[in-house]
């Protein structure tokens, strides 16, 4: 069968679609994939591709583009089966109710997806299909979890030639990986915990690749494209010390590329930043969130202090290790100097790029609940507000325009220690165009550094980018 997958925008390449792409086409399928905002013809070029099923792995955060996408297909292929998967599906199963959606797939849905493509081609029977979601009779069919594959390496090797085709994605010197699947912890502000409460009983939640095997799809990628830095982006690199040990025999000799990846500050002590230095770490992310240690503790549920952090930047430092961060703004109760003071930890810890969020309030997590609760929470639509104001709070604070402002300015200050009294007065004064600039522009320096590529190649990446934003624009007032 001729499978096709959809993406709204080069946003980031998803290692799960590649993931499901190559069993498919080991099980004798053709595959490919669209980035909607590259292709200049979307619609023309699905016909001439004429595919069975369309794919599309939906992000919470997506949820009106594919409404809206999905309801358009579905008029112009009337025939063609939609598919849709990803941790959102998986946790909100009653989004398969949508009309011009045909099945959903829940959970890891690497066995599942070739079972329905075989049942779709062959008459199979769909009650059989465990992680299958479907309709009959517009009620909603929710089949059974299946367990979790314990054995990562039995998986084929993801299909990167999909995103390759792109030149935003093949230039990149820095490409993704993942070692493993998973992670131990619960902040207020992830799905992990949600997810991993849905597979309780259904196996191990936190599973790594042999470190023989990351090795060969490392070296793969070298052979097939430009490789400087490996990216590991798994959710905690760091989750089995035993492994750690293999991939420390393994991974210098057979690949020896200088890498990134993330960790968390109550995993990291000088014996293993200094073990991860020989195997060649690059540069560590680091989830700080927040400066205040009561609002990391008490609303995001991330347990290290402030000390703590800033001890493992001096470790790193003296190790010369890279330092990035993600940091969140305009949370529950947070005032505007808590903001600040974020700010003031990150360049205490000297971090090379910060990351800084407005807090997104998903449906079903803690932290949201935490927000009405307190009633913090408007009524908003999620994808709508993304879209037309990404920059403004979504929970309630006091002054939100500084919040925005600080949004706008945080990756510019951090990279340049202007003195407090100045980013205060800074924050007063209404002027989103020339903070909006600069984010931008710190935000080019940022992916010029981070992906160590040259000018040009930042600036076709920046374009392609900037033609997603459009894209999106243009999409939802048709
Ligand atoms: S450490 Fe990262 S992946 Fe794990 S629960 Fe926290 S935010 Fe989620």
């Amino acid at each position: 069968m001729k499978l096709l997958f959809i993406q709204d925008t080069i946003d980031s390449e998803s290692i799960g679609v590649s993931y499901i792409s190559s069993v498919l086409r080991s099980a004798g399928h053709t595959t490919d994939l669209f980035i909607a905002s590259l292709e200049k013809n979307l619609f023309d070029k699905i016909r001439t591709f004429s595919p069975d099923a369309i794919l599309f792995s939906v992000v919470i955060t997506k949820q009106d583009y594919y409404d809206k996408l999905g309801n358009e297909l579905k008029k112009d292929f009337p025939k063609v089966k939609i598919i849709a998967g990803g941790p959102y599906i998986t946790l909100n199963n009653s989004f398969a109710l949508r009309e011009w959606l045909d099945f959903a797939l829940i959970g890891e849905a690497e066995e599942a997806v070739v079972e329905l493509i075989h049942a779709l081609a062959d008459g199979g029977d769909l009650r059989d299909i465990k992680n299958l979601v479907y309709k009959e009779e517009g009620r909603l069919i929710i089949n059974e979890l299946r367990n979790l594959n314990e054995d990562l390496d039995s998986l084929p090797f993801p299909d990167r030639g999909l995103y390759l085709k792109y030149p935003s994605f093949k230039n990149l010197t820095v490409k993704r990986f993942l070692s493993g699947r998973g992670c131990p912890y619960a902040c207020t502000f992830c799905f992990t915990r949600k997810l991993r409460d849905i597979y309780r009983g259904k196996g191990r939640y936190i599973r790594k690749h042999s470190a023989e095997r990351i090795c060969e799809e490392i070296n793969l990628m070298k052979r097939e494209s430009v490789l400087r830095t490996v990216h590991f982006s798994d959710d905690l690199f760091l989750t089995d010390k035993k492994w750690l040990n293999e991939f420390y025999n393994i991974y210098p000799k057979k690949v020896g590329i200088p890498f990134q990846c993330n960790l968390t500050a109550n995993v990291i002590d000088e014996d293993i930043i200094r073990l991860l230095k020989e195997c060649g770490l690059r540069g560590v992310g680091i989830g700080l969130e927040s400066g205040v240690e009561e609002i990391r503790r008490k609303v995001l549920g991330k347990v290290f202090s402030n000390e703590e952090i800033l001890e493992v930047a001096r470790l790193l430092h003296k190790y010369k290790i890279e330092i990035y961060t993600y940091n969140m703004i305009a949370l529950p109760h947070e005032k505007i100097d808590d903001a600040l003071m974020t700010l003031e930890l990150n360049r205490r810890m000297n971090a090379k790029i910060t990351q800084c969020n407005i807090a997104i309030p998903f449906e079903g997590l803690p932290l949201t609940e935490m927000a009405i609760k307190s009633s913090l929470l408007n009524d908003f639509s999620l994808t709508i507000h993304m879209n037309k104001r990404p920059e403004s709070p979504m929970i309630r604070v006091e002054f939100p325009e500084k919040f925005e402002r600080l949004f706008l300015l945080f990756p510019f200050l951090s990279r340049f220690h202007v003195g407090f009294s100045v980013v205060k007065l800074l924050l007063k004064l209404p002027l989103n165009f020339l903070y909006r600039f600069l984010h931008r522009l710190t935000y080019f320096i940022n992916m010029k550094e981070y992906y160590d590529i040259s000018f040009l190649s930042g600036l076709m990446i920046f374009l392609d980018i900037k033609k997603g934003e459009r894209y999106l624009k243009r999409f939802f007032k048709k």
